[in-house]
């Protein structure tokens, strides 16, 4: 039977951002600057990355080469320091089998995206994450529309840098998945991003405004496109379910701070009644499967 789709459409501009102002996420705390390491080599073939991913092990960050109009995103996100603490963190934490290295750049516009085993022209194979300049104008777009008209005390451009933060994340999560044979039950898409919540919220470095800031971005997508039978049949669930989890998990995390979250524009009641208990156990079943990889 072919669904209702119009009626299925539940979610309405839910103003997360106004949330965010009244939530005092602290979103507009900053990013610390200066952080950057130094530059690595561009990627600029297959086997030059094959070398970098020989030379060590765990995740390895290349800044490749940016169209123009993806440039200044990709600056500023390599001038926050973000993504080499993202990094720097899941290796102080975790053992990998080999390098894998996070791509930033625009020689493969495609992802952003885990490519397990890909074959190389020169025979070797690697697994690698890709992050393509166009995600990241995509990003500042979509929160830039999100933001607007709000008092979250916080730009376009560092929302782009928080929620990339949970989207590397996310990737990372795939990876770790595919790399230690994690036992996934129900949709790897949700699991990693139970992962991604897991690894930033409680970090000092992160904390919740990645999950939440990437709300933010998956609401201002579900707010950009009409709704299509071809949907339903994604892998990662609909990206109003996702906003609602995320909310959901940076509530659970913290429900009194994050009271404000709870509403009509933002979750249910009826679902933030189950919050606490879903953040508690995604924490306890990945901390459980990560456990054994974890470095002493
Ligand atoms: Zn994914």
């Amino acid at each position: 039977m072919r669904p209702n789709l119009p009626s299925m459409r539940l979610v309405r501009s839910p103003k997360l951002a106004a949330l965010a102002a009244s939530a005092s996420l602290a979103l507009a705390a900053g990013v610390p600057a200066g952080a950057a390491a130094a530059p690595a080599a561009p990627v600029t073939s297959p086997s030059a990355v094959a070398a970098a991913a020989a030379a060590k092990k765990g995740f390895s960050l290349e800044w490749g080469t940016f169209r123009a109009d993806h440039k200044q995103a990709a600056q500023a996100l390599k001038r926050s320091g973000a993504m080499q603490r993202l990094v720097k963190l899941v290796n102080k934490r975790y053992v990998l089998p080999r390098e894998i290295p996070v791509l930033f750049g625009d020689e493969l516009d495609q992802g952003p995206a885990y490519f397990p085993n890909v074959k190389l022209n020169d025979g070797t194979r690697l697994s690698f994450i890709n992050f393509p300049g166009s995600f990241l104008t995509l990003e500042i777009a979509a929160l830039g529309k999100e933001l607007e008209g709000t008092n979250a005390g916080i730009t376009p451009t560092q929302a782009m840098i928080y929620a990339n933060e949970f989207v590397v994340a996310h990737e990372i999560g795939h990876a770790l998945v595919d790399q230690l044979d994690i036992p996934v039950t129900g949709r790897e898409e949700d699991a990693v991003d139970g992962f991604a919540a897991f690894l930033l919220n409680k970090s000092p470095n992160f904390g919740p405004r990645s999950a939440f800031t990437a709300a933010l971005l998956f609401d201002a997508i579900a707010n950009s496109r009409d709704l299509q039978e071809g949907d339903f049949a994604d892998e990662h669930s609909l990206p109003e379910q996702r906003v609602y989890q995320f909310l959901c998990w940076t509530y659970g995390s913290d429900p009194k701070n994050f009271k404000v979250l709870i509403g009509e524009d933002g979750l249910p009641k009826e679902r933030a009644g189950r919050c606490v208990d879903e953040w508690k156990q995604v924490n306890r079943s990945w901390g459980r499967l990560l456990a054994p990889f974890k470095r002493r």
